[in-house]
């Protein structure tokens, strides 16, 4: 038997150990913990392969979601239209800002779906939030024809999307900002919480630049109230030296995604996402492979009784479903995806072996 964990955390440091500890000793000899070269060069790497204008490192993307939204300007009772199939940031990070989230159903793809979208449009609503969920981008033409015939605002949450495009244009590019997170389980992870907002508006750049230090401009001169929520330059140097693997990173997730959907598209149990495309609109990152499956919890258990780590994803519910947050509504495509989906291993350092290994067994289960 296997023991293969959901996201082996201790391997995003013991396959380039050596590395590690020699940016940890030239970066911590030369002193240069804070708002020096790493961080700049980080962000100047970090907007070469994006393709923007402006990117601002920061503690992690849930503040990059709050700055965000504080550059734009929210306003009490200000409405922002969000998936509920999303982490809690999306939405907290809204009301943070003193805006109100309003949560809706997905689409056919599970991501944000865009007629649910323009059903809650009402006078209040200032914003939409697209979640690029599982390292796929929305259909971001619906998304900004929306938003440009109704004049909304679009934060992009690419928590899970660095690297993933639409239409050939990054994810994170198409609104007036996008934010992303390196916590360690992302596609590009940091040892510890790290984002960045990015954005092509430069008067955004300025004002969230000030929010994220200290009221600041980049010359230090005080401009206004800001905060403290700065990405440090250890953490930057070490996502600097996986920016440059990165493409191979994102390679090898698509290449277990597409070994996945070969296997387990032939049970009808099982509702894939969509494998990997070369010449379609959309280029997934695979940030997370999330299925919906018949008898989940039993597939879950018989995994798990064989060594194979799964996760569902938020702990099992959309963001409305919190009940002390106060939502009153319903959202069936959510509450029925919640009752069957789950996600399975896709780290890249994963062997040959080993997602046969749970391809098997999830065979196995069905047709044993
Ligand atoms: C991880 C994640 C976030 C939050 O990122 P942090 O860096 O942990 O703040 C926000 N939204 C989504 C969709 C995420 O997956």
């Amino acid at each position: 038997m296997k023991n293969i964990p959901f996201c082996d955390y201790r391997k995003l440091y013991t396959e380039n150990r050596n590395d590690y500890l020699n940016i940890f000793d030239e970066v911590a000899s030369n002193g240069g913990f804070i708002m020096q070269k790493a961080l700049s060069d980080f962000e100047n790497e970090l907007a070469k392969f994006i393709g923007c204008k402006y990117t601002i490192g920061v503690a992690n993307c849930t503040d990059g979601l709050e700055i965000g939204w504080q550059t734009i300007g929210l306003r009490n009772g200000d409405e922002v239209i969000c998936s509920s199939h999303t982490f809690i940031a999306t939405a907290s990070s809204i009301v943070m800002a003193g805006g109100v989230p309003v949560p809706v159903d997905i689409g056919p793809d599970n991501l944000i779906d865009p007629d649910a979208v323009e059903d809650a449009i009402n006078p209040r609503t200032v914003g939409i939030v697209p979640t690029q969920l599982n390292g796929r981008t929305c259909d971001m033409d619906r998304i900004m024809d929306i938003a440009y015939r109704h004049k909304l605002f679009v934060v992009e949450d690419s928590a899970q999307a660095l690297g993933s495009l639409f239409k050939g244009k990054h994810s994170g590019t198409f609104g007036n900002l996008g934010a992303i997170s390196f916590y360690p389980a992302k596609v590009l992870g940091c040892f510890g919480d790290g984002g960045a907002l990015i954005t092509n508006d430069e008067n955004i750049f300025d004002k969230a630049f000030q929010l994220h230090e200290q009221g600041r401009d980049p010359n230090g001169e005080i401009k206004s109230w800001g905060r403290n929520s700065r990405l440090d330059n250890i953490q930057a140097a070490i996502l600097s030296f996986q920016l440059k693997k990165y493409p191979e990173v994102i390679n090898k997730r698509r290449q277990i995604a597409a070994y996945y959907n070969s296997r387990l598209s032939c049970l009808e149990e099982l509702i894939l996402p969509p494998p990997p495309c070369d010449n379609g609109d959309h280029f997934d990152i695979f940030q997370n492979y999330e299925f919906i499956a018949e008898r989940r919890d039993e597939l879950k258990k018989y995994l798990y009784e064989r060594g194979i780590g799964t996760l569902i994803q938020w702990n099992g519910k959309g963001i409305h479903q919190w009940e002390p947050l106060g939502f009153n509504i319903k959202l069936p495509k959510v509450e029925e995806f919640f009752r069957k989906s789950i996600m399975i291993p896709i780290w890249p350092y994963l062997s040959d072996e080993d997602i046969e290994y749970i391809a098997d067994n999830i065979y196995a289960f069905y047709r044993k």
